[in-house]
């Protein structure tokens, strides 16, 4: 498994829902890690699987 820069990133990027099977169709994931790409996206939550890339850490400012 993946090392995150904090236990936060590491608690929303690990992050699944019981609920729901999509992670775009649920409201508590917020952050989406790409493994293939290493990229991470914050899902916009618009009914579609919208996400904006992002390369810092909201958290703890680390670059990715
Ligand atoms: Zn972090
Ligand atoms: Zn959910």
């Amino acid at each position: 498994m993946k090392d995150f820069c904090c236990e936060y990133m590491d608690y929303h990027a690990n992050f699944k829902c019981d609920i729901h099977e999509n992670p775009y169709d649920c409201p508590d994931k917020i952050i989406i890690f790409d493994e293939k790409s290493n990229e991470y996206g914050i899902i916009i939550h618009d009914g579609g699987s919208s996400q904006i890339e992002i390369n810092f850490c909201p958290w703890c400012g680390a670059k990715f």
